[in-house]
């Protein structure tokens, strides 16, 4: 252990999209700063989901920083979704441009933060015993950063190799000749199983709910595709900044059951196969994640769309989400060819809630009903412990040296998905309680990095030691997110939205629903009313 810890003015967790652009913020304030990266390289999610295929469902020209007009112009995306290693270049570049290296120490995981109540200061040590003190603890941990998947008894045995899609090998898997299986069908696997299926020997997915994927229509930018977007750049991130979700795209006005059928079909074959993109899709209608009968409209096109490209009645029918499951109420998949790959006869698929996976064997996953799928791989694309795993993971310790661990057993409680009551001078990063994951998040990275620079940036200049939720002003918020949500359709599904995917967790939907506008109107008016909620001391 180190007896002296390093000062600083600020301590960042975590060098990914949120921890880089927080670090360059603070920096321009003058202030002393050090971000801490678990991993060997920065980049947070793109560094560790390097899984074959793997690819961001929103388009290249929003999910970047719009911070610095210079960076946006002279970057140029080469498709409309980037591909992981292009997104990973893209941050690396904009480290070098900003010359953020030196100030970001990689390798090193924070075990515990702890509140100082007499100094007002953050003691943040690392699994190495490494120490710093600093007025301010920002964590820009992500949202999906710490990987599930099921304990299978007997996976120690399995003789092949078995990988998880967010720990993926650097150097690849080489698929080829082997029977690999599949686990899991949310983005990941979608977007794993064609580049799985092109290479392997053979494929089983296991499905254990069919979730409803939309085509990405991802195509690559020609040299005037770019010139065109650099040129549009202001126009394109100012219309951006005013939809619900931080992205460029037109947004029906209308309700999916004010429309005939054929206009209905009409909109929805306009966003399946012209414009592509699972968020375009949930913006097709205005009313399609509140009111079932649109909603339901939205799942039976889908339906549709999935029976006539899957040639086999037994596994098109076993692909289709139920109808149980509303429309985009898991987080919609985006794809390339994920349905026409169920036509390969290199490729099946198991319905594993029918019959659940239970146990690994040394060459096989074995079903509850005795079944065996012999196997050479096994890939686990089952998601993560979202929204709160990665600050839960750490002994974050706050007034009176309670733990944030308790205090949110019951779920994630902050205000305006930024500050926790009894955790002062700690901040969140497009965490639970915030647009967040519902949105372009690097359009609510930005959002953030800026009101928490402000306010950062005022507290200094107002002589401001200490600022800390109002336990009061939390209970509203959190009563604000729950009925927002609950005027949705988003809490019907057992997404990881509300932890359902974790056995155990507290069932409570974590972002905030409403909409970056709505957002961005209340946290302005709070920093305007002088941090109304806050109290700083
Ligand atoms: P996920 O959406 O949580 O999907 C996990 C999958 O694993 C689900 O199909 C789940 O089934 C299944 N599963 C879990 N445990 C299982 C078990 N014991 N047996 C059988 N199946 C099991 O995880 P993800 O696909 O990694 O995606 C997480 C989020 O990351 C996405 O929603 C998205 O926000 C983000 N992401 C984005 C992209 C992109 O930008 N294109 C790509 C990848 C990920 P159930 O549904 O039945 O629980």
């Amino acid at each position: 252990m180190n007896d002296t810890p390093h000062p600083y003015d600020a301590i960042i967790i975590g060098a990914g999209f949120a921890g880089l652009y927080q670090l360059h913020s603070l920096r321009r304030l003058g202030m002393k700063v050090r971000v801490l990266e678990a991993a060997q390289d920065i980049g947070g999610t793109w560094f560790w989901n390097r899984y074959p295929g793997a690819r961001c469902d929103v388009e290249s020209l929003d999910y970047s920083y719009s911070f610095d007009n210079a960076l946006q112009q002279e970057w140029s995306w080469s498709e409309r979704y980037a591909t992981q290693p292009e997104i990973l270049r893209y941050v690396h570049h904009v480290a070098d441009r900003f010359d953020l290296r030196r100030d970001i120490q990689l390798g090193t995981r924070v075990a515990s933060a702890v509140f100082n109540e007499a100094t007002s200061r953050w003691l943040i040590t690392t699994q190495a015993g490494e120490a710093f003190d600093a007025q301010y603890c920002i964590m820009a941990t992500g949202c999906l950063s710490i990987p599930q998947a099921p304990q299978f008894p007997g996976l120690e045995n399995f003789k092949g190799h078995w990988y998880h899609s967010a720990d993926w090998p650097h150097e690849g898997v080489d698929f080829r000749g082997k029977r690999v299986g599949l686990i899991g069908t949310g983005s990941s696997g979608v977007q794993m199983t064609p580049e799985i299926a092109a290479h392997a020997d053979h494929l089983t997915v296991f499905q254990r709910t069919a979730n409803y994927s939309v085509p990405a229509q991802n195509e690559v930018f020609t040299p005037e595709d770019v010139a065109q977007a650099k040129a549009n750049y202001g126009g394109r991130r100012a219309r951006a900044r005013e939809t619900h979700t931080g992205h460029y795209l037109i947004a029906n006005d209308k309700s999916a059951m004010e429309v005939n059928d054929e206009e209905r079909t009409k909109e929805f074959e306009f966003r399946w196969r012209g414009a592509g993109g699972g968020f375009r899709m949930l913006r097709a209608f205005n009313d399609l994640m509140v009111n079932k009968p649109s909603n339901e409209k939205a799942g039976e096109f889908v339906r549709g769309k999935i029976r006539q490209t899957v040639i086999d009645p037994v596994t098109a029918n076993l692909l289709c989400p139920k109808e149980d499951l509303p429309f985009g109420t898991k987080r919609l998949c985006v794809d390339t060819d994920y349905y026409e790959t169920f036509n390969r006869p290199n490729v099946s698929l198991v319905d594993v809630k029918a019959d659940p996976l239970v146990q690994a064997t040394a060459t096989s996953l074995r079903t509850q009903s005795g079944k065996d799928y012999p196997l050479d791989i096994i890939v686990f694309a089952t998601g993560f412990d979202a929204m709160t795993g990665a600050v839960k993971a750490i002994d974050v310790r706050g007034r009176g040296g309670q733990r944030l661990a308790d205090t949110w057993a019951g779920g994630p409680r902050t205000y305006l998905g930024l500050a926790v009551a009894g955790f002062p001078n700690m901040f969140i990063l497009a965490g639970p309680g915030s647009p967040s994951v519902l949105s372009n998040v690097v359009h609510s990275i930005e959002l953030h990095v800026d009101w928490l620079t402000q306010c950062l940036a005022n507290a200094r200049a107002g002589g401001v030691k200490s600022i800390e939720a109002l336990q009061s002003a939390q209970d509203q918020w959190v009563e604000h997110v729950n009925e927002a949500a609950n005027r949705t359709l988003y809490p019907i599904a057992n997404s990881w939205y509300l932890g359902a995917n974790m056995p155990g967790k507290a069932r409570v939907f974590m972002p905030y629903v409403a909409g970056i506008p709505a957002y961005r109107k209340i946290v302005t008016e709070v920093a305007d009313k002088g941090y109304e909620g806050f109290v700083l001391g």
